[in-house]
């Protein structure tokens, strides 16, 4: 629920009116233009309470918002949220490239990548330390060891670092890490996302879940941000329906859905979409047409060998091309963007 508050209002009677919801179990966020956000489950303010609040001097009007998600809602943050990744933005006109392997796998694979994919233009360097694979017997991630690679990787290139997080009790060995990547496996495990919200401002990508729908995706959004940590990047990496062609089926439409209904950037990841390295240029250039605010993307130096998702990630020179191709369809994008 919005309330619009009169110019001028008397402060005296909008903190009466702020302290009587706050009783209600509701948290009233002052908006940009005059206008009161309410937070929380605003179900129990029936009619005749909304009745009320409208006849009370200093309000102009109320607008219900109908969708459960309100921290995430466009309605209630009308411009679009920049996540800085310590210097590094994401969103807010930035496109930006997130690179690397689907896992680390040794000091040798995870520096010459990073080396490269800096050199083309990425600015995050992804790399699976734990891995959520399908079957107990494949490879399972580094673990800890994987991240101080990672960590080292940063030291010698100046990249900010992402890697997945499995599960809370893992959370002390991500003090260093840039940004937490919240699995598409673990996109409705609330406990974790809660523990999230209370780690300050630490960036979160959020990957949508195999299934879920993006309400669903922005439910989950608003778990991490209920508990105060609203630096949330959505991610799209494909979701489960009857097409075998392809690992899973890229769901470009959810870009201008999610632009429409949230000021959360969304990261388009054509890599676990597609699961073929040949498609993951085509469905790059469409994400950045479509209007992402950038893409995580697997590189390998030796696909052939990786020790997960070889198949789908592409070498370091194709990913050169592909970010060289970006940077010459941006602006051509971003022209039609400001007419
Ligand atoms: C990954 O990024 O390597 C990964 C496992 O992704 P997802 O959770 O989207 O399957
Ligand atoms: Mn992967």
């Amino acid at each position: 629920m919005i309330i619009s508050l009169k110019e001028n209002p008397n402060q005296e009677q909008v903190k009466h009116l702020t302290k009587w919801i706050n009783i209600m179990g509701i948290e009233v966020h002052e908006m940009e233009g005059a206008r009161l956000g309410l937070v929380g489950d605003t179900s129990v303010i029936d009619n005749d309470a909304i009745a009320l609040i409208r006849a009370i001097d200093v309000v102009q009007g109320v607008e219900i918002i109908k969708e459960p998600y309100k921290r995430a809602n466009r309605k209630l943050h009308k411009s679009d949220s920049v996540i800085d990744v310590g210097g590094v933005k994401v969103g807010g006109g930035e496109f930006t490239l997130i690179a690397g392997p689907c896992s680390v796998e040794s000091p040798e694979q995870i520096c010459s990548i990073a080396k490269s994919v800096a050199a083309s233009g990425a600015k995050i360097l992804r790399g699976g330390a734990f891995k959520p694979r399908t079957s107990p017997y494949a490879f399972q991630g580094m673990g800890s060891e994987g991240i101080q690679l990672l960590l080292e990787a940063k030291k010698e290139t100046g990249l900010k670092i992402i890697t997945e997080i499995m599960d809370i009790a893992q959370l002390p060995l991500f003090d260093e890490v840039d940004i937490i990547q919240v699995g598409a496996r673990n996109m409705q495990n609330f406990e974790l996302l809660r523990e999230l919200g209370k780690k300050g401002n630490k960036p979160i990508l959020l990957k949508r879940g195999l299934s879920s729908t993006i309400q669903e995706l922005l439910m989950s959004a608003e778990y991490i941000m209920s508990e105060g940590n609203e630096n949330v990047i959505l991610c799209e990496r494909g979701i489960r329906t009857f097409e075998t062609a392809t690992r899973n089926t890229l769901d470009l439409s959810c870009i201008p859905v999610l632009k429409e209904c949230s000021h959360l950037p969304v990261i388009i990841d054509p890599s676990h979409a597609t699961g073929i390295a040949r498609y993951v240029k085509p469905m790059s250039l469409a994400a950045a047409a479509a209007g992402a605010d950038g893409l995580i993307i697997e590189v390998h130096n030796d696909p052939k060998h990786a020790l997960c998702d070889g198949a789908q990630s592409v070498e370091p020179q194709e990913f050169e091309e592909i970010a060289n191709k970006i940077n010459q369809i941006l602006p051509i994008i971003r022209k039609g963007k400001s007419e």
